[in-house]
């Protein structure tokens, strides 16, 4: 029996460990771990995991039109997994494994430890690469070092692109015979539960990329500004949990032979992800809280009341309270109230970018570390071609700018109601800010 242990990849297309695993031979059962301990210390919150549950189950019944079993244990965290996982190999007399590598320090150390752990026995684990568009040995500058800023990083991406475009793989439906309707037991007590209108799945995520190249990706350029329109894709959730594959998303582009300003926009802010993930895979510090430049970091504030009326969106600032309600209420949050939302915290209320990428990553259903991580840090000034220290997003101005008809804030801020007294003075706030930093531009 062969195992395909199935982790951020929850999908049948484009999936190199299930690919591998058929080339191999069958019978195949598929295995995941729910890991609550684990996730915990991750920050993830009860909106991922019901998202995660939801894709699980849809992807457990087309496995189960393959005849493959899916299983769902549950330990409590990465360190059990070796075991739990090689006492369930004996069960079911699996001797390979197939997977796809994640970013992540403890990922990777996961993934020794279950490796050595199999071996040990004779069994073997197959790792194949993160299923990404680059590959990221083969991004460097001139003198061979890693990128950490984003236009050559593009440049060279862009130009790897056209010379490797990536091939995702078809699955074909597989003419396993199910034993006795065993489709995989389930140890995970965890409900489907998110907020929102998703719908999990495999085909669902195929439809709505097809929808967003026919209809809404040449005017992208202009339209992903106004978060009262839903000019962008809303394909983050399905790529955090692996239903589409970011190589599935750009051959699908690539084939729409759309050329224009739009759709070299999206291209970049795929690139944008593929740049965090080459960033996590090169310095792996980021992986434990570590700032790319520490050195550009002042010490932070402590405030509780004012996170915590950030958390809740009760700043006094609309266009900020906004964005953090939406993320309260739908668990998605668009991408120009992530930037105002994220430098608010750090730059008009000096306190650590780390509160929020936490808080954030507690309520996204797209919450994806090396995204989050990296748009965070961009935010803060502390990471690879961050925002310059000095540039602040202004609450009044994005909300004129972006929303001047307020349908964005009259969508998720309470009717009826009079705002509360703004929480600082934002132009006060700012200037401070940019003081903190050139004193420690000026000590180093
Ligand atoms: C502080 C902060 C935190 C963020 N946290 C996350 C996160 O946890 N998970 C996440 O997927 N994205 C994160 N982003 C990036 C971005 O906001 C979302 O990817 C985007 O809003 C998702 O909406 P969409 O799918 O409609 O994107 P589209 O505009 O349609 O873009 C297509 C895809 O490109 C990728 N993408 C787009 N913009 C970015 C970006 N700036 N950085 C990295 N990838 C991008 C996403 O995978 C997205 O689905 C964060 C950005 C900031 C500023």
């Amino acid at each position: 029996m062969k195992a395909v242990w199935f982790r951020s990849d929850l999908r049948l297309e484009d999936n190199p460990a299930l690919d591998g695993a058929c080339e191999v031979g069958q019978p195949i059962r598929g295995i995941y771990f729910a890991t609550p301990g684990q996730w915990r210390r991750h920050g993830l919150g009860p909106n991922k995991l019901g998202w995660i549950r939801a894709n699980l189950e849809s992807l457990k019944q087309r496995l189960a039109e393959s005849g493959v079993a899916l299983d769902i244990l549950q330990v409590d965290d990465f360190d059990a997994i070796p075991n739990a996982l090689l006492s369930w190999c004996e069960d079911h007399l699996v001797d390979q494994v197939f997977c796809n590598a994640e970013p992540g320090f403890n990922e990777e150390r996961r993934d020794t430890g279950v490796a050595n752990c199999l071996n040990e026995k004779g069994l073997k684990l197959h790792r194949f690469a993160e299923t990404n568009l680059l590959d990221f040995d083969a991004i460097e500058t001139t003198t061979g070092t890693p990128y950490r800023v984003f236009t050559p990083f593009s440049r060279k991406a862009r130009e790897y692109l056209s010379d490797h475009t990536p091939a995702p793989l078809t699955f074909s439906k597989l003419d396993q015979p199910s034993s006795d309707g065993d489709s995989g037991c389930d140890e995970w007590e965890q409900e489907p539960d998110y907020p929102g209108h998703l719908i999990p799945g495999e085909a669902e995520a195929q439809m709505r990329l097809k929808a967003f190249l026919d209809e809404k990706v040449d005017s992208y350029h202009e339209a992903r500004n106004v978060p009262a329109d839903e000019g962008t894709s809303y394909l983050s959730p399905y790529l955090a949990v692996g239903v589409l594959s970011v190589r599935t998303v750009f051959a699908a582009l690539q084939q729409q032979e759309c050329d224009g300003e739009g759709a070299s926009t999206w291209l970049n802010e795929l690139l944008w992800r593929e740049f965090y993930r080459y960033l996590m895979y090169h310095f792996p510090s980021l992986s434990k809280d570590s700032a790319m430049y520490p050195e550009k970091e002042p010490e932070w504030e402590v405030h509780n009341e004012r996170f915590q009326r950030w958390q809740q969106g009760e700043t006094g600032f609309e266009m900020v309270d906004a964005g953090m309600k939406q993320l309260l209420q739908t668990g998605w949050m668009h991408n120009r109230l992530r930037m105002l939302c994220a430098s608010f915290l750090v730059k008009d209320l000096h306190l650590d970018w780390r509160l929020g990428e936490r808080h954030f990553m507690y309520y996204l259903l797209d919450g994806d570390f090396p995204s989050n991580n990296g748009g965070w840090q961009w935010a803060a000034g502390c990471g690879a071609d961050a925002a310059p220290y000095y540039r602040h997003f202004s609450p009044s101005r994005q909300a004129e700018r972006f929303d001047s008809d307020r349908r964005y804030r009259d969508a998720f801020l309470p009717k009826n109601t009079t705002s509360r007294d703004p929480i600082v003075d934002h132009a006060l706030q700012s200037k401070s800010f940019n003081e903190k930093i050139k004193e420690l531009r000026d000590v180093s």
